[in-house]
């Protein structure tokens, strides 16, 4: 059973739509959007025995985390070190919220073959988190599209930032290109904006991703700061977290390691596979013999030895025998793959473990996808006060129901 850190306290918080250190802006007008699945709506006046650690003030509240990927498919290597690396050392420092981003995977894969492929796909990405060392008792997983109210933040926050300023995003053209697309769809244009909506919907504080990400966690603090001077302090000013390889390059040599450029190590992939992906990776192109000195700089063979090989030493005298011509390709190769093989092999352990277990990956995924909604729900709830949106609705169904009361009278 999954358990997390909010135990009995979450369907208190839903009663709790306004906390002690909160202005109302309608104090007078019914705060009753928040319903959820069970729970009745909710009024104003009600004193709230817990707050949602959503809405509890941010020295009360435990910190947070929320990062994720798109499930187009396995995680690799590239995951790994950009993004999975820091999840694992921080979720236990940081309440973690980990997101399969299927609405974002829409910008650039929209067919119905690939929406097909998403639940194949998050189970596939989970499983390589769980064998990575994230914990399921600690860590939330949950998806995307399951949960509208992110649509709805996403339209909130669409007026928080210019056109001209996600055109400056650099990797949405990246993207726009590797997926072919001579023009640039409007969701992917607006791909930092949902993102904003994903971190900001759970308050996140810190985001570790890697470098194709970084302008859009910039995006996501404009957009926090943007609102909270326009409609008073809500949401943290997230911080982005950067990994010590912030791009890790594909086996080809040619661009960032990419499972639609085939160019990836996977983290479920066997030693064989290892073995046969490392020892087809490009080199250097110049040495042709073993006796030539070869370039170690931007050479993908030794960003992996220094990215994955446990023995500083080995590689510290294979790079000394490369520059000098005394060491072959094929050796470089045969102990970056014992390197990766002994590096991926925890995980393998770990997997199997996992995977003995039927349905454990799903029920992650379902319950915490419930338990993300709940909190996005009451952090919605706090969005539309502060905007005064729930206030408009309120004040017309007031006049409303006296109208119709005068008029059945
Ligand atoms: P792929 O192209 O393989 O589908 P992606 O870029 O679509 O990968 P996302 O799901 O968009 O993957 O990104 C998930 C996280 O992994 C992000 O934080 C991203 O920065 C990081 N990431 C992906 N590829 C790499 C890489 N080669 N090096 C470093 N970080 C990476
Ligand atoms: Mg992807």
């Amino acid at each position: 059973m999954i358990t997390n850190t909010f135990g009995s306290s979450r369907s208190a918080a839903l009663a709790a739509p306004i906390g002690p250190d909160e202005v109302d802006p309608h104090p007078s007008g019914r705060i009753d959007d928040v319903t959820t699945p069970g729970s009745s709506a909710t009024s104003a006046t009600q004193t709230p025995a817990t707050q949602s650690p959503a809405t509890q003030a941010p020295s009360a509240r435990r910190k947070r985390m929320l990062t994720g990927d798109r499930p187009t498919g396995k995680l690799h290597l590239g995951h790994f070190v950009g993004s999975i690396e820091n999840r694992v050392r921080l979720q236990h420092e940081y309440e973690t919220f980990l997101i399969i981003a299927d609405l974002h995977m829409l910008t650039t894969r929209n067919t119905r073959k690939d929406i097909d492929e998403v639940s194949r796909n998050a189970r596939d990405m989970v499983l390589d988190q769980l064998a990575a060392g994230i914990d399921p008792e600690h860590a939330t997983f949950y998806l995307q599209s399951a949960i509208p109210e992110v649509c709805e933040l996403n339209t909130l926050f669409q007026n928080l930032v210019t056109v001209p300023r996600l055109e400056r995003v650099p990797s949405l053209k990246d993207m726009a290109r590797a997926a072919g697309k001579d023009e640039m769809p409007y969701g992917l244009l607006g791909y930092p904006v949902l993102q904003a909506a994903d971190i900001l919907c759970v308050k996140g504080d810190i985001v570790p991703v890697g470098k194709d990400n970084h302008a859009h966690v910039e995006v996501t603090r404009e957009i926090a700061r943007r609102f909270n001077f326009l409609y008073g302090e809500v949401f943290p000013i997230p911080e982005l977290v950067e990994s010590q390889i912030t791009t890790l390059i594909g086996t080809d040599g040619q661009s960032k390691m990419s499972k639609s450029l085939g160019n990836a190590i996977m983290l479920s992939d066997d030693a064989a596979t290892v073995r046969r992906k490392v020892i087809g990776m490009y080199t250097d192109p110049n040495r042709i013999r073993a006796d030539i000195p070869g370039t170690v700089e931007g050479n993908p063979v030794f960003a992996y030895h220094d990215a994955f090989n446990d023995d500083p030493a080995e590689v510290a005298d294979l790079k000394e025998r490369y520059r000098a011509g005394r060491v072959g390709d094929v050796e470089v190769k045969d102990r970056l793959t014992s390197a990766v093989n002994r590096y991926l092999e925890p995980m393998r352990e770990r997997r199997a473990g996992f995977e003995r277990r039927s349905g454990l990956v799903d029920g992650i995924i379902v319950d915490g996808t419930e338990r993300t909604r709940r909190e996005v729900q009451v952090v919605l709830a706090e969005v539309k006060r502060a905007m005064g949106i729930t206030g408009s609705y309120n004040q017309l169904r007031r006049k409303a129901e006296r109208a119709r009361k005068r008029r059945d009278a």
